[in-house]
């Protein structure tokens, strides 16, 4: 890699700057959860965080919702990508007016990174913790029955009022208070002084005559929790199926995730604009040496070449996230040129790949396992090629390999 292309080494403090003593969520998060990127000379496999694709699809987003803010969800610590990385470079998208995500650490992670636009966690969480993201900035969401006297005690504990969106279940069955109990529940939470009620939403199942139903109970309560006088804020359901299917959906703010990480918008259903990858998997070639027929590469004399070749080994494998299925079906991409992983060839550590009899590849050099450089690498097809789909192939990264921002 050339230098002048690592805009940021991933080193930041992780937990630095929260409040101590720590909470127990605090406690619970791995000291060292993003791991400084290796020297340059070194063997240590990386992933390459692409700050201007997350821009570029913000704005695709943004135009797609007819210039209407994103809330943009950076949940499983950034879909597998880091919430320390990928927060910031979010945060500096202008299309993006707020981020969100679900567990009390990724929020504080996000904040200690830096994150400043606002933020809100997508759960019910314990009241110590939830106390800590309101001193933090953090708005939260509630959605069960005793969420009044829940919100009290946070505010007690805090200091504060508590910032807080209503998440209603309109159909889902997975979150949410359900929308026939809604209505009196809102009313007991505003006359409450200790709570503000800063938006209120729900999540779609992505089916698209079901979301045509749960878009109208949505909108039938919003009318009645009007006309009974409450302050509504922030009115949000998209997620990024329906930020392309059915714009009706997009109401105030469109709260989505895959669009922005590239990811597809569900099974079977592609971008409706060109989505760019947001990252690579890398690894330096560590060994390059002839095989002969007769002899083998790999356990289980997995590789048995039938004319001269030569293998390249990268020091990366299926614990670092790259799946056991790229072997003998993926390609990786070194110098310009793809060449296949021989069967047998991914282990935990390892990937073996044949670089052909009269190798133009090198100790050294760098290797794509997974990125935008060649068709035959994207995430995309990487998810099929392995049958993991597009997503896992990212969200299954290993939180230990370092991260680099890179510009492109
Ligand atoms: C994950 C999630 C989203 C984002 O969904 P995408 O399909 O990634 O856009 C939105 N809202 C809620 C409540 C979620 O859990």
């Amino acid at each position: 890699m050339r230098r002048r292309d690592v805009l940021k080494l991933a080193t930041l403090a992780p937990m630095a700057g929260l409040a101590s003593p720590p909470t127990a969520a605090a406690q619970a998060r791995p000291a060292v959860r993003l791991r400084p990127g290796g020297s340059d000379d070194g063997f240590d496999p990386w992933v390459e965080v692409i700050a201007s694709a997350f821009r570029h699809n913000a704005g695709e987003v943004s135009r797609l919702a007819g210039g209407r803010p994103i809330l943009a969800v950076v949940k499983n610590n950034a879909y597998g990508l880091g919430d320390q990385v990928v927060g910031p470079i979010v945060d500096g998208c202008p299309q993006v007016s707020g981020l969100a995500s679900v567990r009390p650490a990724e929020a504080l992670a996000m904040r200690a990174a830096g994150v400043r636009k606002p933020m809100l966690t997508m759960a019910e969480l314990g009241e110590e913790e939830s106390a800590e993201l309101v001193r933090k900035d953090v708005t939260l969401s509630c959605w069960l029955d005793n969420a009044g006297e829940r919100l009290a005690r946070i505010a007690k504990r805090a200091k504060r009022r508590v910032p807080v969106h209503l998440y209603l279940d309109t159909g889902m069955n997975r979150e949410g208070m359900p929308i026939a109990r809604a209505l009196p529940w809102m009313e007991g939470l505003a006359r409450q002084r200790d709570v503000r009620l800063d938006g209120v939403y729900q999540m779609f199942v992505h089916d698209i005559d079901f979301d045509r139903v749960q878009l109208e109970r949505f909108a039938g309560f919003l009318d009645r929790a009007s006309a009974a006088g409450l302050r509504l804020g922030m009115r949000h359901a998209a997620a990024t199926f329906e930020l392309h299917r059915l714009p009706e959906t997009h109401l105030d703010a469109v709260r989505v995730g895959n669009a922005l990480f590239g990811s597809p918008p569900g099974p079977g259903v592609t971008h409706a604009f060109d989505a760019r990858p947001v990252f690579r998997l890398k690894a330096r070639v560590v060994r390059v040496e002839r095989v002969e027929p007769g002899e083998s590469a790999g356990f289980n004399r997995g590789f048995m070449p039938t004319a001269p070749t030569s293998v390249a080994l990268l020091p990366v494998g299926h614990t670092d996230g790259y799946a056991s299925a790229a072997a003998g079906t993926c390609e990786v991409l070194i110098g310009g040129r793809t060449y296949p992983v021989v069967s047998g060839g991914v282990n935990s550590a390892h990937t073996i790949v044949d670089v052909g009899a009269d190798p133009a590849v090198r100790v050294g050099d760098v290797a794509t396992l997974i990125g935008p450089d060649h068709p035959s690498i994207l995430p995309a097809e990487v998810g099929a090629r392995t049958k993991t789909g597009t997503l896992q192939v990212m969200t299954r990264l290993s939180a230990l390999l370092p991260r680099r921002v890179v510009e492109a």
